[in-house]
Order: C-alpha cells, then structure tokens, then sequence
C-alpha cells in the first residue's frame, strides 16, 4: 500500500493504464449515438456503424458489457438516476451499454424513432401486444402466422380476457370487417411463415388507422433491409433478430419498435417490471450480423428466386412471393426491396416430404430460418404440429409442404442437391 503512494495510478497498476491514456486525450470523432449525424446516414452505413458507442479505450468493435449491475461514485448519483433525472446506467433489465447500441442500430435501420431488444423473437411478439392490452380489448390478427404467434392469439390472450379474431390476412375488406369497437390492435407478418402469404401494409395500416387502432407487423422475413412497414403506416414492428438479423444461427433475440412515445409510456413500463431483455452477448452477436445484413438479405433472396425458379416445374404446388405464380408478386415486388431467403413448396403428401428431405446432401434438415446455411423442414410434424389438424388446414399447411431457407451457398451447389432430392422422391 504505502509503496504506491504518490505514483499516478497507471503506474502502480498496470491495467488503468490505457484508461488514463484515453482520459488524457478524449475521443473526438463521431461514432453512432449522435441522431442528428446518424439519421442522415444511408441504409449501409448505418448498418456498420450505427448505435456504435466507444468507451474510453476507443475500441474499434462495440464492447461487450457482461454486467448486471453498476457502481456510483457517490449516494446521489444513483438517486438522481432512479428519479429520471440523470442519464446513467442502474441496472441491466433497466439498460445495459452493449445492448443500447444494438437497439439503437435497429431504430435508425428500421427508421423508428425507438426500440427496445428482447431475449427472442416470441418475447418481443409477447411484450409488444401484452404491454398494451387489458381484459376486455379485442385483437384482430392474421390466420397465417408462426405457430407461436398464433397460440398467443389462440390461448395466451383469450386467458386473460383479451378476445382475439383470427382473419384471411391476404384478404383486404377481412381486416375492416372484423373491427369491433373494442378492437385495440391488428397484429400481422408479411410474408407469413411458412405459407408466404403477403399482406398489404400500407391498406391494413390504414384502415386500423382511420379507427384508431395499433398496428404490430412482425417483421421478421423480411427484416428492415427488405421492407420498412413503418414506411405503409405500421406504428409497431417486431422482431426475431433469431433469424436474418443475427443470420448465422448462432443466438435467439428479438425487438419492438416504435414511436418513443409508445416505447417510454406502453412498452417499457412493461418491459422493466417483467423482463423479457436480451441478454447483452446475444445483443453483441446480433449487431456483428447487423452489419452484412444488408448484403446477406439481398444475396438470399436472389438465390431463393433462382432456386425456386428451377424446383417451380417440378412440384405440384410453389409459394414463393419473389416468383410470378405468387397471386401477391405484384404487391411485394412494390413494398419490398426483395423477397427473401424463404419459401414453401407442396410435393403432394407427407411420405414424398420426408423423402425429399431424406435424399437431401448438402441442404440440412432443419426449422430454423434466417441463417446463412440452406436448410429444409417439413412444417405440418415440426413448427406449426401442436396447432392441431384443423388450424393447419385452415392456415393451407399441407401434409406435403416443405419450406425451406436459402442461404448463401452458391446456388449451383443447391440446385444440384434439390434436383437430386427430388428425383429421390420421384418428383
Ligand atoms: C421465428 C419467428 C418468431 C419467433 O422468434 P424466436 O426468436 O424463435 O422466438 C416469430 N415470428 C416469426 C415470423 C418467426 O419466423
């Protein structure tokens, strides 16, 4: 102890070192907090650098802040931070650093005003309608959903006394038509998982808008390097950053954005008493895959397109929005940028299903969406099974659909796989 006195701190331990350097000589350039500099930003750029937050070391990737908590230099700080009137870090389910720059990123892609991460995409989904709902409100949102999503509808809400209408979303007069005056909010995904159904945002938005009504897109398909359904209206979007965002399968997390106002009084009340955040190295992860996300998303859809392309004449029946036959091309050619890495195609019955996916080589048999590796899964035994028989049917899962998620493979090498694994299947 008395060794060290009078030596600056740096000198008797070697670890402050690089942090008085940094004290010595402040960081001056902009780095990606500054809204006024960010927001003027081009998509790509604000896809690398956006929300970027540099500490005292100037490091050039973002840091990752593995804490739960923070330390106080004196009693009033802390209590000037819990009353709100001091910017600051308390405690990581109310913010944490890493995870601040990732939803500051989201915002400024999706052009939101906020956003706020979640552990995935179903505690986004969850949080983004529960924290507006109360018993008595009414729902309405699409038939053609993620299997999750759909039991929220389903069962979640009806228990607490929410009513919930499920509709044709494709089906444009089906959302006015099921408005009651006790509808609070339309919730939607476009294109839908796993049958591709587009909805058209900018109508939807506006008929819940001329009756006061939230709308929530999940946009998970598409993610905002595609589609900005801020862009048609929507006040909510909501995220899986599982699947394109992270787009190496590697975390779950998710996100909801909004206007701040939506995000400060109705989600976060919500947020900061239950819970559902992303945990700070999910975050970390997501914002490394934010930066190629732009490249990955557009590369996959064009491969997607050429696959389905040469799988359409040999299949009885093709979902794929990027393609023609889709009875929405038109419409998402126009509200989107492209159509994705995913589609669906019916070989018939479920035996000619597990075939095809049997006799796959270099395609892996798995439900996961987004990743940068093609994979295949048949929906009717795996993402939508527990909705039962009937909901499939209704919602146009076959017994021989598969959907599959195209990656960035080179796309010779996949169609070669497909061709084979159809000609296994006698297609
Ligand atoms: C995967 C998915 C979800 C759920 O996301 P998780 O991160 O798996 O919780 C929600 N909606 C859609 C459209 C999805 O594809």
């Amino acid at each position: 102890m008395s060794a060290k006195r009078g030596l600056p701190r740096w000198k008797a331990d070697p670890l402050a070192a690089p942090l008085a350097y940094a004290i010595a000589r402040p960081m001056k350039k902009t780095t990606g907090t500054d809204r006024s500099i960010t927001s003027k930003w081009r998509p790509a750029t604000q896809a690398v650098r956006g929300g970027t937050w540099r500490s005292e070391h100037g490091e050039t990737s973002e840091a990752l802040f593995l804490t739960s908590g923070y330390t106080y230099d004196d009693a009033q700080t802390p209590a000037d931070r819990f009353a709100g009137e001091m910017q600051g870090m308390t405690y990581s389910r109310l913010q944490n650093p890493t995870v601040a720059m990732l939803e500051e990123r989201i915002a400024l892609m999706e052009g939101a005003e906020a956003c706020r991460a979640q552990a995935s995409g179903m505690a986004a989904m969850t949080t983004a309608l529960l924290c507006q709902l109360s018993a008595g409100d009414h729902v309405v949102g699409a038939r053609a959903a993620f299997g999750s999503c759909r039991w929220l509808l389903d069962h979640l809400l009806p228990r607490f006394g929410i009513e919930t209408s499920v509709i044709d979303s494709a089906d444009d007069d089906a959302w006015e038509a099921a408005i009651k005056p006790n509808t609070k909010a339309f919730f939607f995904e476009t294109p839908a998982n796993p049958t591709l159904d587009v909805v058209d945002v900018a109508h939807v938005c506006g008929v819940a808008k001329a009756h006061g009504i939230t709308t929530v897109v999940d946009n998970a398909f598409a993610t905002s390097a595609l589609q900005k359904p801020m862009e048609y209206g929507a006040d909510v979007v909501a995220y899986s950053a599982t699947k394109l965002m992270d787009g190496q399968g590697r975390v779950l997390a998710g996100a909801v954005c909004g206007s701040q106002e939506w995000i400060d009084e109705v989600l976060l009340p919500f947020q900061r008493n239950t819970g559902p955040n992303c945990a700070p190295f999910n975050a970390w992860v997501v914002l490394k895959g934010l930066e190629t996300l732009d490249l990955r998303a557009r590369r996959q859809s064009e491969n997607a397109v050429a696959l389905g392309a040469f799988i359409e004449p040999r299949v009885p029946r093709m979902l794929h929005p990027g393609l023609a036959s889709h009875p929405r091309h038109d419409l998402a050619m126009k509200q989107m940028v492209a159509t994705g890495p995913i589609f669906a195609f019916d070989v018939g019955d479920r035996a000619t299903a597990f075939a095809v996916l049997d006799a796959l080589d270099l395609v892996d048999i798995s439900n996961n969406i987004g990743d940068a590796r093609s994979l295949m899964c048949h929906p009717a035994s795996t993402t939508h099974a527990n909705m039962g028989e009937d909901g499939r049917a209704a919602m146009g899962v076959t017994e021989g659909l598969l959907r599959i998620n195209v990656g960035l493979e080179d796309v010779e090498d996949l169609k070669e796989d497909l061709d084979r694994a159809l000609s296994a299947a006698g297609l």
